[in-house]
């Protein structure tokens, strides 16, 4: 397994425990974030997730001992970095199994890979795919074939041999907790599986992981009764859109210093039983707590279970500390 640290923007003790808990590697979609790792004193394994950008050659070589690629131009350029650098960097060629993110067509493999073995200061690892990401494709048992299939292809055409076949991301844990994984498939990269203890595909709890590790905790500053329905005439929020209420009479509302600016109000869950999320704007999330079982009053903090967008955002939000308890 290889640790995938970017929703939390690699933070060291998240990425301490994935080591601990038996990750080989830490990988990450962003170089800054693997520096980040490096400057804390990591010296294990870094994988950068997203292919290098062409411009950054050299930093991703100083900072990513492997690195997810699908172009041969890129690749030269990370060759010739580490050659400067007195190092080699290892390659994963990502093929494209319908997800239509990165990656090469599945008949255009062998050809790159070629390419690729050839190119000094370069050592094609294996190859990888990843899936549900964009296009919702779901990686199967036999998307997974197809995988080792390719492999085979590339090993006997051009007489080398792979030994990393990476075959997904959170959304394979369902494959392996049914066993039906094929035992070719070496290596999966797993963030959200790690973080918030659910697979990728129906978001199903994996069995012995916690799904609450991760809270977003936000101060209340402002509990009122109020009517549920805007008077007066109405234009436009905040963000262009003509809100459209339902009236369910006066409710109380808790006003939080929270907003779109550190989650996405769609993405996080109170932890509170009877309280509701509203709306937010910038700066404010609204929730209705008429029913809260809880007494709240301003300076009651509220929490809040984020999913991986939500999570995603908060972490790089600079308003919001991050706390290790
Ligand atoms: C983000 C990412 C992962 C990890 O995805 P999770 O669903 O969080 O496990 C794996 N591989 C690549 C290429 C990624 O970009």
């Amino acid at each position: 397994m290889v640790g995938v640290a970017k929703g939390l923007l690699a933070h060291p003790a998240v990425t301490r425990a994935m080591i601990t808990g038996g990750a080989r590697a830490i990988g990450d979609s962003r170089v800054e974030n693997l520096r980040r790792l490096r400057e804390n004193g990591y010296e294990g394994e870094t994988v950068l997730l997203r292919a290098p950008s062409l411009s950054r050659a050299r930093e991703v070589v100083c900072y990513a001992d492997t690195s997810l690629n699908s172009d041969p131009l890129t690749v030269r350029a990370l060759g010739e970095a580490a050659r400067c650098m007195g190092k080699v960097h290892r390659v994963i060629l990502m093929v494209d199994l319908g997800d239509l993110r990165e990656g090469v067509l599945p008949e255009d493999a062998e050809g790159v890979a070629r390419e690729m073995t050839g190119i000094p200061g370069i050592d094609l690892k294996g190859i990888g795919t990843n899936m549900a990401c964009y296009g919702g494709a779901i990686p199967t048992r036999e998307k997974m074939g197809e995988l080792l299939g390719i492999r085979a292809g590339i090993e006997s055409g051009l007489g080398v041999s792979l030994k990393t076949v990476s075959g997904g991301n959170s959304a394979n844990i369902g494959l392996v907790l049914a066993g039906h994984m094929p035992p070719g498939i070496t290596e999966l990269r797993i963030g959200e599986g790690v973080i918030l203890g659910r697979e990728a595909i129906e978001r199903l709890p994996i069995p012995g992981c916690f799904q609450d590790a991760l809270v977003i905790r936000a101060e209340v500053i402002e509990v009122l009764r109020k009517p549920s329905k805007p008077w007066g005439r109405i234009g436009q929020d905040a963000f262009g859109r003509i809100p459209v209420f339902d009236d369910c009479g006066v409710r109380k509302r808790a006003i939080l210093a929270l907003g779109r600016q550190d989650v996405d109000p769609e993405g996080i869950r109170p932890v509170d039983k009877g309280v509701r999320v509203i709306g937010a704007s910038s700066d404010h999330l609204i929730c209705d707590v008429e029913d809260a079982e809880r007494s709240l009053t301003v300076g009651s903090t509220l929490d809040f279970l984020p999913n991986y967008g939500a999570l995603l955002l908060a972490s790089t939000s600079p308003f919001v500390e991050k706390v290790v308890q």
